[in-house]
């Protein structure tokens, strides 16, 4: 049986550009990529707000996965827009442009049929918005955070209070020094620990991504070596997408927790929806993606990251035995 997740977010228009190609006002905004990954597994619930000029196709698109809008207020007014452009090096990018929008005075309204949600993300929005959706949803079973530099240079206070509140926190790896100060990734997840987060996930763009357990558990989780990029725009929501879309397929313990097991599994499954999610502008890639490709390159990931436990070839540690 599964459960469902709720989200909140930013629903976008993305212009992005490459070096090697420019699309405009395309769907985009972290709860976008989140659900549209996320529905892959589990029925998705939607907390967000659009303008009246967004694309009535999207509403369309949303409605047809298993995303619930009851949660997307429509608003008189623009839509948030945000313009990025990356360099060569596409783990590196420029945000050109964020235009706010209708979030400008946003404030999330829970539906009451979202309130069993058993699994919550925080996706990249504003603190304060994360707060009052904490503040509503008291009873959930797990909490994932996600943030950005843009919140930890000018709400650092506030983005503090809604860490010492969730189980998980995402972070890239930039971010993670940011925030803590440390160049070590190893010092600085520490750190966060003091907070009361149980899982840190350090995000590592094209590298893969690093799963720390406060009780010093630990799991590095390869990427999938994709051979063309088009646009990674989105990666780290998709990531959050595989990663709870596959804790909602899973019966945590007793006590609520999550078998370490599966939380490592559910990261591998984040780096997939990353890796796809990559290969086309905005939410194209995963539109028609099915749980067979992602069952393939868990496959792949597997055979690629597996080795063998013997440290030395047989022939030198019978040498080394005997001498
Ligand atoms: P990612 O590539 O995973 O960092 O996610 C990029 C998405 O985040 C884009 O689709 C943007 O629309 C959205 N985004 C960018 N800046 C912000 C912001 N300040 N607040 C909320 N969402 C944002």
């Amino acid at each position: 049986m599964s459960s469902s997740i709720l989200v909140v977010g930013s629903v976008a228009l993305d212009t992005v550009e490459t070096p090697f190609a420019r699309v405009e006002e395309v769907l985009g905004g972290a709860a976008s990529y989140f659900s549209t990954a996320a529905s892959l597994y589990s029925p998705v619930n939607l907390v967000a707000v659009v303008g009246t000029d967004f694309p009535q196709e999207y509403l369309e698109f949303f409605r047809r996965r298993a995303i619930n809008l009851a949660g997307l207020q429509v608003r008189q007014g623009r839509t948030f827009r945000w313009f990025g452009r990356y360099h060569l090096d596409m783990n590196v990018r420029d945000t050109l442009d964020t235009q706010l929008g209708v979030y400008a005075d946003f404030h999330a309204v829970i539906p009451p049929e979202y309130r069993d949600s058993s699994l919550l993300f925080l996706a990249n929005i504003q603190p304060g918005l994360q707060q009052e959706v904490l503040d509503a949803m008291p009873r959930v079973r797990l909490s994932v955070l996600d943030s950005m530099d843009l919140w930890i240079n000018t709400a650092r206070p506030q983005l503090t209070e809604v860490m010492k509140r969730v189980d998980i926190m995402l972070m890239s790896e930039e971010e993670l020094r940011l925030y803590t100060g440390c160049s070590s990734v190893v010092a600085g997840t520490r750190q966060l620990f003091s907070l009361g987060l149980k899982y840190v996930i350090v995000k590592q763009g094209s590298y893969g991504a690093l799963l720390f357990g406060q009780d010093g558990s630990y799991f590095s989780a390869p990427a999938y070596p994709l051979e063309e990029v088009v646009d990674p725009t989105g990666a780290g929501d998709a990531f959050a997408g595989g990663l709870l879309g596959y804790l909602s397929t899973v019966e945590p313990e007793p006590d609520g927790h999550y078998r370490f097991e599966d939380l490592k599994r559910a990261v591998v499954h984040g780096n997939i929806l990353g890796s796809f999610v990559c290969e086309d502008f905005s939410i194209r890639r995963l539109q028609q993606l099915t749980l067979a490709d992602i069952a393939a390159r868990y496959q792949t990931l597997v055979a690629c990251s597996h080795f063998d436990p013997n440290w030395l070839p047989s022939r030198s540690s019978e040498t080394s035995t005997a001498g």
